[in-house]
């Protein structure tokens, strides 16, 4: 069923911010992690950045997106992967206008059916002819449905991944050896052929306790084990988790991933 393979190497994906929806520290919380100096215990919303000189993908566009665009130096992108429609992982969407302003083109925006339905009836000005009294001062996004067939950007195969989120749907991403699984609570059967041979998995793990709508440590550290990753990385991590110690206590293939965290990767 998969068609894509990794065919080049030379990629960075970078993480934009690694914190579940109320980013850390959290208004108000006086707690051990919303308190440390530790800059790994400082997360935004999660995201993240897929690059090189010739590409520039980013998956989601959560409240945090000009803020990490200005501190990671994004001045281009030639798409915009959606996972989902929740508020922490689109209600940046309106700065996509920075980009499009720049270009005068539409920016491809990859998404399931639903999802885009969602934007439609939410962001209905995105989608609109240009209005030449607002020149490019909003953002003009393009739609393209997906479910589980590969697509293309540029010279990048994509293989969108359908996930669980609790009751509601989540959309992976897989790039070549790399899968990228934020939000996701367990994945269909139907899923699991378009993991095959992964190597490198970013997925949810919340937190060291269950939780209903996110996979935690156990169970992710299940599911990597099962899709057979040389290596993992943690992401959408809560303030129950104080980065230094529950690190301390992972295997050496299993990494908390940190804003402004860097891999290297064959797409
Ligand atoms: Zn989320
Ligand atoms: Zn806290
Ligand atoms: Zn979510």
């Amino acid at each position: 069923m998969r068609t894509c393979f990794p065919t080049m190497s030379g990629f960075t994906l970078t993480f934009l911010g690694s914190g579940t929806s109320y980013g850390i520290p959290m208004i108000g919380c006086h707690c051990p992690t919303c308190t440390s100096q530790d800059p790994r215990d400082n997360r935004l919303r999660s995201s993240v950045w897929i690059h090189n000189e010739d590409v520039s993908l980013l998956i989601d566009s959560g409240p945090d997106l000009r803020l990490q665009a200005l501190r990671y130096g994004i001045e281009r992108l030639d798409a915009m992967l959606l996972t989902h429609t929740h508020a922490d992982h689109l209600n940046g969407l309106d700065d996509l206008r920075a980009f499009t302003r720049l270009t005068h083109q539409p920016l491809p925006v990859y998404a399931a059916q639903e999802h885009i339905q969602f934007l439609m009836s939410h962001f209905e000005y995105v989608f609109q002819e240009r209005n030449p009294a607002f020149g490019w001062g909003i953002p003009r996004l393009e739609p393209h449905a997906v479910w589980d067939a590969p697509f293309t950007v540029g010279p990048l195969c994509i293989q969108p991944v359908p996930l669980l989120h609790g009751r509601w749907l989540s959309i992976g991403y897989r790039m070549g050896n790399l899968a990228y699984l934020t939000d996701c609570s367990g994945i269909p059967e139907s899923s699991l052929p378009l993991l095959e041979g992964i190597q490198v998995l970013v997925i949810d793990a919340l937190r060291t306790k269950p939780h209903p709508t996110h996979l935690h440590f156990d169970s992710a550290l299940a599911l990597a084990r099962f899709l057979g990753a040389a290596h993992t990385y943690f992401t959408h991590i809560s303030h129950e988790t104080l980065h230094a110690s529950e690190q301390a206590r992972l295997p050496e293939d299993i990494t908390i991933a940190y804003d402004g965290l860097n891999l290297n990767v064959s797409l």
